[in-house]
């Protein structure tokens, strides 16, 4: 494997002698796409019916002497890097707060729209909805730096405390060690060939609570993270997943204008399926059973929390160049009969593991060789927190190397953030293949290289503090 180049932009702000106050605002803009835009998820068309609830960009804005940062979190299913480019602009248009200061997240709803992102993959699901995906696309940068500006307006004093609870009864890993001693991805529910799973599951739920700075505080916004897939809902209606109930209950306990800002931690190979039961675990009821079990799990969190320690508020990023998965000629000439396959709607289908095999060929054919140029970004404040984006849909131990390795309290980890290239497993599963492994459009070591990235600029603010 090639060496792996990384290209240092660091912006790290400097501390001013005399501490000022918190400055805290939050906002949500609703970003639902109109009824007929195609969906994201899944590998077929499916043009939306309508909504079931809505989906939002929600922004945090934290300023801290002088320095600002906004934390955005979209209900969509990932962040193109133009996306990000073109919103992080019309942000720093609208609020001043530089380009290099904002971290945009998706929640990875797979009851969202398709974003458009010329990929053969997105053209061919997009099909007659193309116009009305790429007008819904074009309007986003201007919706997220409307909700970035309604947070900057609403900044106030605020306090800042913490603490992560634990949910272990959601999340399963779904990769499987099977009886054949192969490796088997979703093997299905009962399955009697399961031996056990192939990798761990990150039940911490890191929660910050935001509320203003007087007498009787008022609560502002929560922040919450967990690392499950949110494809629990499923079907033609546009929804936000799981978070759309876990937002309700907390609303319900501490008040309508509270915003929950939910990200999603490393889950690109966590899900909620159960194996060892048969209960059908699908549909906007399975979202609410979810959905309510973490507002649980950060409720009886919030009961305990850490006022954070007053300090700076500090931010850096990283570009780092991963490098492709290896394709050849042979693999381009296969991928373009795969192609060619569905859009003249041959039957039967491409089987499902030849459709990811050939878009992941054609994508990385497109690049001509030219690595994948990745952001990873750091914001922390004081000694106590940590915010990190990695820009694709990670491996659970991947983010777990991540929280081990801070030295922050509290490490909070947002996959699918300022840029998305898909999955990026470990280097284990590399070997192991499967769907993951597959799709991966970087070579195996970029994962782990994307760990070392992030831990040396949480060490270097810790430091810096
Ligand atoms: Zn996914």
């Amino acid at each position: 494997m090639g060496r792996l180049l990384t290209c240092v932009v660091t912006l790290v702000c400097a501390m001013p002698a005399v501490a000022g106050p918190l400055q805290v605002g939050v906002a949500a803009v609703d970003i639902t796409p109109p009824k007929g835009c195609p969906m994201a998820g899944y590998y077929s068309y499916r043009g939306a019916e309508g909504t079931h609830d809505p989906l939002w960009a929600k922004a945090l804005v934290l300023e801290k002497d002088g320095t600002t940062v906004a934390l955005v979190a979209l209900d969509l299913i990932s962040t193109p890097r133009n996306l990000v480019e073109q919103s992080r602009q019309a942000i720093e248009k609208r609020t001043a707060i530089p380009a290099a200061q904002v971290m945009i997240a998706a929640t990875h709803s797979h009851t969202g729209p398709i974003l458009p992102d010329g990929s053969a993959r997105a053209d061919i699901f997009t099909a007659d909805g193309a116009k009305i995906a790429k007008e819904y696309v074009a309007g986003l940068p201007g919706q997220i730096a409307e909700a970035v500006g309604k947070a900057h307006a609403a900044r106030r004093p605020a306090r800042v405390s913490f603490a992560t609870g634990i949910e272990d009864g959601l999340a399963f890993n779904r990769r499987f060690h099977m009886n054949d001693g192969s490796i088997g991805w979703n093997p299905g529910k009962k399955n009697p060939n399961i031996v056990r799973p192939a990798g761990p599951t990150d039940p911490s739920v890191p929660v910050v609570f935001f509320e203003t700075d007087e007498k009787q505080p008022q609560p502002i916004a929560i922040y919450v993270n967990f690392a499950m897939h949110l494809d629990t809902v499923g079907g033609l209606f546009f929804s936000a997943d799981y978070p759309y109930t876990l937002a309700r209950c907390l609303a319900a306990v501490y008040g309508e204008k509270v915003v929950t800002v939910f990200t999603t931690g490393c889950c690109g190979d966590i899900n909620h399926i159960n194996v060892a039961s048969d209960k059908p675990q699908k549909g906007p009821g399975e979202a609410a059973r979810i959905g309510t079990r973490l507002a649980a799990a950060v409720l009886r969190t919030l009961d305990r929390l850490t006022p954070a320690a007053d300090g700076p508020l500090r931010v850096s990023r990283e570009i780092v160049e991963l490098p492709l998965a290896p394709v050849t000629n042979d693999d381009v000439a296969a991928a373009q009969r795969v192609v060619a396959a569905l859009e003249a709607k041959t039957q039967p289908a491409p089987k499902f593991l030849d459709q990811v095999q050939a878009f992941k060929v054609l994508d990385i054919r497109q690049r001509l060789g030219n690595p994948l140029a990745v952001e990873v970004q750091v914001i922390s404040l004081g000694r106590d927190l940590a915010w990190v984006s990695l820009p694709g849909e990670i491996f659970v131990e991947l983010g777990l190397q991540i929280k081990q390795g801070s030295p922050f309290q509290q490490t909070m980890i947002a996959e699918l953030a300022n840029g998305s290239i898909g999955y990026i497993p470990t280097r284990v599963a590399y070997s192991q293949g499967h769907y993951e492994v597959v799709s991966t459009r970087c070579a195996e070591g970029s994962g782990e290289k994307l760990v070392d990235v992030a831990l040396q600029q949480l060490r270097t603010q810790f430091k810096q503090r």
